[in-house]
């Protein structure tokens, strides 16, 4: 069967599976076998706890009424109360919240925090909504989830096109409703309002954590290393900057929603968030050339980080990428298909549930520094952060040369042990 799948950038036609929730089974099943795990296992472990779906009915700012759907999807519970993002794009459904539900739940183990996974969304477009718009849709998303979500419960966070003030009024929203102050009920929040210092900037500091243990592995050097980055919103425009500011590393190439941009001598990563402020894209910046999205993942350059969204590297680019490592700052942007090629190629491969663990980890410390009404320092929240990612790092290189695997299921491997570990001692299998 042919299957056209839209990924915001461009349609791509090909004979792979491309569901991501049919992936994500796949990929945990791959993980069970290796870890000896039979069928009673991987079934407990194979579907959500919960899947709220929801849909209400919002006036717009010209009179009209339009109604959404929504999820909220907790996969599961056995290490702890779940975590994990809201998304607010045009293109979700119901299986994709469940594979990023169940991803953020190896996420949270692969790090090690004591979390299990969720993810919810609502399905819509923040890009063509006022203000006025988004805040009564965050009110209403709450009101409807706010039996489920809790700082003991389900702890909610940004995601793909949801920000720290959508946060805030959704943390007002659940706090009118409980009549209490409950700062740890989400995260990402504005500094002013109990977010953390770094959480902002966390997704791509904790992948540069990731790239420099990666880089010891190869003859590249950080300094003067060709990078291209495929999409510029949150994590793409911070590790653009943290590489090149704090790294030395060359940014040639970066792309967003409207296309992509090239220098092959790099190009100033400070004037391209400048002129995405101004045009809303790179596309036009100064001194670069104009490329495709398709284009970016087969130029020449030394690091390649998809941070975007899912299904980025499929069967048919796999083949073409020139890069040494791969650093997925992206949740769920390369198939099983496009996996096996690059294990293949021997190029290294850092996979989404660890390299982009930055976001989460901090959260986790902002829930912490909620219930104590207390603040850590930017240092404080560095130096753990670096811990933890070097050490999920290290540990998932060395399981997967163990099992002579790929670093994918080498993180897999650590993480659905550490869940199954829970379940058993809490007598749940
Ligand atoms: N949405 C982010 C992720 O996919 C962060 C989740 C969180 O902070 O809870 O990892």
């Amino acid at each position: 069967m042919e299957i056209t799948y839209t990924n915001n950038f461009k349609e791509y036609k090909t004979p792979e599976n491309l569901d991501p929730f049919t992936i994500a089974q796949q990929q945990l099943r791959h993980a069970c076998e290796l870890l000896e795990y039979d069928e009673q296992i991987y079934n407990a472990l194979s579907e959500p706890e919960r899947l709220i779906i929801l849909k209400f009915t919002m006036r717009m700012d010209n009179g009209r009424l339009k109604t959404f759907k929504a999820f909220r999807c907790q996969f599961n519970s056995a290490r702890g109360p779940t975590k994990g993002g809201i998304i607010g794009h045009p293109d979700e459904n119901s299986s994709l919240i469940k594979a990023l539900a169940a991803l953020m739940t190896w996420k949270c183990a692969c790090v090690d925090l004591p979390l299990g996974g969720a993810k919810g969304g609502v399905i819509c477009n923040p890009k063509e909504m006022s203000n006025n718009e988004l805040e009564r849709l965050a009110r209403l998303y709450i009101r409807k989830l706010s039996e489920f979500i809790g700082p003991r419960i389900d702890i909610p966070a940004p995601d793909v096109y949801t920000t720290p003030q959508i946060m805030a009024w959704m943390m007002d929203e659940y706090e009118v409703i409980k009549g209490i102050k409950a700062p740890s009920v989400i995260t990402g929040k504005p500094l002013e309002l109990g977010g953390s210092v770094g959480r902002i900037s966390a997704t791509a500091r904790g992948g540069t954590f990731c790239i420099r243990e990666a880089i010891k592995e190869t003859d590249i050097s950080l300094k003067g290393a060709k990078i291209a980055i495929q999409g510029f919103g949150n994590a793409g425009s911070h590790v653009a900057e943290i590489l090149q500011d704090e790294f030395g590393c060359k940014i040639v190439a970066a792309s967003d929603t409207k296309g992509g941009i090239y220098n092959k001598n790099g190009f100033n990563v400070h004037k391209a968030i400048e002129h995405k402020k101004t045009t809303s894209t790179i596309v036009g910046l100064e001194g670069t050339q104009q490329i495709s999205n398709e284009d970016l993942f087969e130029l020449n350059c030394d690091i390649l980080i998809p941070a975007a969204l899912e299904n980025a590297i499929i069967k048919r680019n796999a083949t073409n990428i020139e890069a040494k490592i791969i650093v997925e700052l992206a949740n769920g942007p390369t198939t099983p298909a496009a996996d096996e090629i690059l294990f293949e190629k021997d190029i290294i491969v850092i996979p989404d549930f660890l390299c982009n663990a930055g976001g989460v980890t901090v959260s986790y410390f902002e829930m912490i520094q909620g219930f104590y009404l207390h603040r850590w320092t930017a240092q404080e929240v560095d130096n753990l952060l670096n811990r933890i990612m070097t050490k999920a790092y290290k540990d998932t290189i060395l399981r997967a040369n163990l099992n002579e695997t790929n670093n994918r299921m080498g993180a897999y491997m650590i993480s659905v042990e550490r869940v199954v570990d829970a379940m058993k001692l809490r007598g749940w299998i």
